[in-house]
């Protein structure tokens, strides 16, 4: 098995789901590889820190691989493989442009380079690309474990490059050269390339005759497509489809394993939420779907929000670190800091909110505004929020100062005796408790939402409660 992603932008949560699949069915056969492979052979499209991220990517994912390998380090086998083919007469030189190939053939012609250089003879020169001479008619019958047996008309496969005219391999060449290589048995990879495995059954078959050497080709597998609620293909410039967003905005490795996992396939029973361990143990290529799969974002979060409520307090204090913690730690979501410093931060209390925080929240990245008021000198004021249940609220300021005068004279400072107070004071202004709520949550914790009230208050104390009361009603 293997990934041969080319580093030519984000990771793909397309590439995740494919590098899962491959992961897992190597993991289900006691003498299963699983390679990663940079297929890195397109100067113009590749960049170093792509590469980098595609390594990220799959320590997050912590799906472990044989590698990385990188195409470019394995140029010396293209280039024999290429002289192998060259000298079994399977390739010609070629020195069409485009623009002749497209005059010749009229409008309406079907795509693909018409044969122009089969029978010329030409030799090679700075002009000239090598193609592969392919079959006329017949059909080429490509395996496939999710699809079965697809099959292409020859005539439809026009003679592709393989080399550029400065000799250089070219990908379509180098990813069966690698494949063949690697002696790779399953290619499993998305659907939109499908279309391609013909051509590399082509080139396999013609490897394994110009060295002599026979290598069993690889059986397909290509998983549906992925498309958005409109039921197009994810595209990177409409749909969130980096992974790494993903991670920045707080979704759980597990989480978005499992949902990955579901891309296509489905776990007996009705359980939907299932880890690795089952999935391994359940998979079958046989079972996955033709049809497009749906990437449903607000599935996935809904998934998180499981996982996040499943963790244990520690365990969810722990991961939201990179959110609430200023000071050192391993990992923080790209352009994120807390808005509070070290001398703000308090991990104990911190780690009191949990159980105040962790049902309320589908994503860590959620966290920072649910606890933002522990820590800064003054909650981060939403005026909007402020303007309609204190200053537009005509009984807001008379919440306010029944409040500041109550919370000064209470025994003890618990949530339970807040809430008592609270009560009361809403019911001597013919309130309910949850719209006297409005106001003084907005005045503590600059917000309409958050985590409860009286709770919050008890672990803010006494003294920073009331400051606060104060300080909206000099605002109001
Ligand atoms: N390098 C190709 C890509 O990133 C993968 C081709 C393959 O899996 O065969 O799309």
């Amino acid at each position: 098995m293997r990934l041969a992603p080319s580093p030519t932008g984000y990771f793909h949560v397309g590439t995740a789901r494919t590098a899962l699949f491959n992961w897992i069915l190597a993991k289900q056969d006691p003498e299963g590889v699983f390679i990663l492979r940079v297929e890195d052979t397109d100067p113009e499209r590749n960049r170093e820190e792509w590469v980098e991220a595609i390594y990220a990517a799959m320590a997050w994912l912590g799906l472990d691989y044989t590698g990385p390998f990188r195409q470019s380090e394995n140029a010396p086998s293209h280039a024999a493989a290429l002289e192998a083919l060259r000298a079994a007469g399977s390739l010609y030189y070629c020195d069409c442009t485009p623009a002749e190939v497209d005059a010749r053939k009229g409008a309406g012609a079907p795509p693909g380079y018409d044969g122009f250089c089969r029978e010329r003879g030409l030799a090679r020169s700075a002009r000239t690309a090598l193609r592969l001479r392919t079959p006329d008619e017949g059909v080429i019958v490509v395996p496939d474990l999710v699809r079965g047996e697809v099959a292409f008309q020859a005539s439809a496969i026009d003679d592709f490059v393989v080399a550029r005219s400065s000799g250089e391999a070219l990908y379509a060449l180098a990813n069966v050269v690698d494949d063949r290589d690697d002696r790779i048995t399953h290619v499993v990879r998305g659907e939109e390339h499908l279309a391609n495995a013909p051509k590399q059954m082509l080139l396999w078959s013609a490897l394994n005759a110009a060295t002599g050497l026979e290598v069993p080709p690889p059986v397909f597998a290509h998983l549906p497509l992925l498309v958005n609620e409109q039921r197009k293909k994810l595209s990177k410039r409409r749909d969130p489809v980096a992974l790494e967003m993903y991670r920045d905005q707080g979704y759980l490795v597990g989480a978005v394993l499992n949902y990955l996992a579901l891309l296509g396939w489905s776990p007996r029973g009705e359980d939907e939420i299932v880890d690795m361990a089952t999935v391994v143990e359940q998979f079958r290529l046989e079972d996955v779907a033709h049809s497009p799969a749906f990437f449903d974002v607000r599935k996935l979060t809904a998934f998180n929000g499981a996982y996040v409520r499943a963790l244990s307090p520690e365990g969810f204090a722990e991961l939201c670190r990179p959110w609430v913690d200023p000071g050192e730690v391993p990992w923080r979501p790209s352009g994120y800091r807390p808005a509070w410093d070290e001398d703000h931060y308090d991990a104990d209390l911190f780690s009191r909110l949990v159980p105040l925080i962790q049902e309320r929240v589908a994503r860590l990245d959620e966290v920072p505004a649910m606890v933002d008021f522990f820590f800064l000198d003054a909650p981060a004021h939403d005026e909007a929020a402020f303007d309609q249940a204190v200053r537009r609220d005509p009984l807001g300021r008379a919440v306010l100062e029944a409040a500041a005068g109550a919370y000064g004279a209470l025994e003890g400072f618990t949530a339970e005796a807040l809430h008592a107070t609270t009560l009361e004071l809403a019911g001597s202004l013919g309130l309910t408790l949850r719209k006297a709520q409005a106001p003084i949550r907005c005045a503590v914790t600059g917000r309409l939402v958050g985590p409860p009230l009286f709770e919050s208050m008890a672990l803010l104390g006494r003294e920073r409660t009331r400051a606060r009361l104060a300080a909206a009603l000099a605002r109001a």
